[in-house]
């Protein structure tokens, strides 16, 4: 592996810049958009690929190194799919976010939902690839666990009974939609890097 290469992550999260890191696993230099300028980008798209296009394509520009840029959210089946690409605009912290969604399930029988992620590795002008990754499961009826970031106290995947924020980074990092979407890029730049 190139020890000298280096991507740019283009998020401001820690939590997500760590679970990227720890996930793909890789031996070479992470930068984050914050090493190149001080602002927080906007996300103004439909979809998660239009938020994670915009933010790769910017974090490229200004960097000029190839970008990897995510956007996730949680779909609730229950709620038609919110809050989806709004999960971080839907309450004004974590607490309050996961308020809200339990308190639009009061009552609802189908707990069912799914965190999506898609990803962009841009390198070069109007060149970039997608690789995306869900996670299906079910929404608790109070949160559980403390680690973790988001929505992860009150989302159970498919197949345990522990939420994200019980289960820990070391499960939630080979099956989460981050993991999944990541296997894929991992795979594309490992061919590249050798
Ligand atoms: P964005 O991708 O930065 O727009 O943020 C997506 C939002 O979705 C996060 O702020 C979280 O609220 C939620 N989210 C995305 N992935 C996860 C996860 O793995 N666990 C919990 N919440 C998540």
């Amino acid at each position: 592996m190139k020890k000298s290469y280096s991507i740019i992550l283009a998020t401001t999260n820690q939590h997500k810049v760590t679970e990227i890191k720890d996930i793909l696993g890789l031996d070479i230099e992470y930068q984050t958009l914050s090493d190149y300028i001080n602002i927080s980008i906007k996300e103004a798209g439909r979809t998660l690929l239009e938020n994670s296009l915009s933010k790769a394509a910017f974090a490229f520009k200004v960097s000029q190194k190839p970008s990897l840029a995510d956007d996730s959210g949680l779909f609730v089946d229950a709620l038609n799919g919110a809050p989806g690409i709004f999960s971080a605009r839907f309450g004004k912290n974590d607490e309050h976010r996961i308020a809200r969604l339990l308190k639009e399930m009061t009552d609802e029988h189908n707990r069912r939902a799914q965190f999506r992620a898609v990803f962009v590795y841009y390198y070069d002008i109007n060149k970039y690839e997608v690789f995306d990754g869900k996670c299906i499961g079910e929404i608790t009826i109070k949160p559980r666990g403390a680690q973790g970031f988001g929505y992860d106290p009150i989302f159970i995947p498919k197949g345990f009974r522990k939420t994200f924020a019980e289960l820990g980074p070391k499960v939630k990092n080979r099956i989460s939609h981050r993991a999944k979407a990541l296997k894929k890029f991992k795979k594309y730049i490992e061919r590249l890097l050798l």
